[in-house]
C-alpha cells in the first residue's frame, strides 16, 4: 500500500490479486472516516491499475490468483483466470470511488464486470458458484458442488447474487438521481417523497423505462449513465415526447423535469457490435 500511496509505478504487478484489492477497500473506508488523502490515493490507484492494466475484456483479473506484468494478458489465458472474489471486491471498491466522485467510466466497468463475470459465475441449474472463470480457448466452467468444493469464491459468491440491487441508484449532492444500471427495480426515494419503477429486459432489449409515483409534483434531474457500448446519445422520451438530451462531463445524460404522478421516461439505446483486442496482441480479439 505504501508504494501505491507514494506513486511508485504499478507495485501490484506480480502480487496476489485478492489479497490486495480488499486492502484498497480498507483504505477507501478509512478515507471516508478520516479524510486521510493517502488512503484515497491507494484506493484510486488500485482501481486504475487493475482496470486499465490487468483486466481481461470481461472485467476480471488475475491468472492462478496472481497479477502478471501490466498490459500483458495475451499469454495469461488458462482454466484459472479471473477469480470471482477479485471481481466481487472490485465492484465493492468501485462503489466507494463512485460515492466520492461520480463518473460513468467507473460504472461502465461495474456493468462490464457485473454482466460478464458475476452473472456468469452462478450455475443456473444448481445455483453453485465459480472459483475461476476460465478464459482459455476450449475451457469449460467448473462450478463448485454443495459438499466437496468450498472455496472463498463460494463465500463471496453467496453474497454476489444478493447484491444486484446495489449501485443501481445514487442520490447526487445536488439532489439529482444517478441511474447507473439498467436493472428492473423499484426505488423508494424517501428524502424526495417519490418512488421510481424501472422496467427493462436489457440486455435482451435496447430500452428501459422509469415510472415516477409521487403524491405531489417533484422537481429533480435524472442522470442516466451513457454506456460505452451504445452508439451516440440515447433517445429520451417523457410521456412519449422526445426531449433534448446531452451528456455532462461525468458521462451522464441529464434529464431535468418537474415530475408528476405516473410520468414515464423511456430511454432507447442504439446497441452496437464492437471488438476489443488484447492490449499486447491486436490479433487476438474478443467480439
Ligand atoms: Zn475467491
Amino acid at each position: 500500500m505504501k508504494p501505491l500511496a507514494e506513486g511508485k509505478p504499478d507495485p501490484l504487478a506480480g502480487k496476489h490479486s485478492n489479497t490486495n484489492i480488499p486492502k484498497a477497500i480498507g483504505s477507501a473506508r478509512q478515507y471516508t472516516l478520516t479524510a486521510n488523502q493517502s488512503d484515497a490515493v491507494i484506493a484510486q490507484r488500485t482501481w486504475d491499475i487493475l482496470v486499465n492494466h490487468h483486466s481481461y475484456v470481461t472485467g476480471g483479473n488475475g491468472n492462478y490468483e496472481y497479477l502478471g506484468q501490466p498490459g500483458k494478458l495475451n499469454d495469461a489465458l488458462s482454466d484459472n483466470t479471473a477469480e470471482s472474489c477479485c471481481i466481487y471486491n472490485m465492484l465493492k471498491l468501485t462503489g466507494h470511488l463512485f460515492a466520492w466522485k461520480p463518473s460513468a467510466s467507473l460504472m461502465n466497468y461495474f456493468e462490464r464486470a457485473l454482466y460478464n463475470d458475476i452473472l456468469a459465475s452462478q450455475n443456473p441449474k444448481t445455483a453453485m458458484m465459480l472459483y475461476f472463470e476460465p478464459l482459455r480457448m476450449g475451457a469449460k466452467k467448473q462450478f463448485s458442488d454443495s459438499l466437496h468444493s468450498f472455496t472463498c469464491c463460494v463465500g463471496s459468491g453467496m453474497e454476489n447474487h444478493t447484491k444486484y440491487t446495489e449501485n443501481i441508484y445514487f442520490e447526487g449532492a445536488d439532489g439529482s438521481l444517478y441511474v447507473n444500471l439498467f436493472i428492473p427495480s423499484e426505488l423508494n426515494w424517501r428524502s424526495k417523497g417519490v418512488s421510481i419503477t424501472q422496467n427493462t429486459s436489457y440486455p435482451e432489449s435496447n430500452t428501459t423505462s422509469f415510472t415516477v409515483t409521487t403524491q405531489k409534483p417533484a422537481t429533480f434531474s435524472f442522470k442516466l449513465r451513457q454506456p460505452w457500448w451504445a452508439k451516440g446519445i440515447p433517445v429520451v422520451k417523457i410521456n412519449g415526447q422526445t426531449v433534448n438530451s446531452t451528456t455532462n462531463d461525468e458521462g451522464y445524460i441529464v434529464v431535468a423535469n418537474k415530475w408528476r404522478n405516473n410520468d414515464k421516461m423511456e430511454l432507447s439505446f442504439e446497441m452496437n457490435l464492437y471488438a476489443e483486442a488484447m492490449p499486447d496482441n491486436a490479433n487476438r480479439v474478443i467480439a
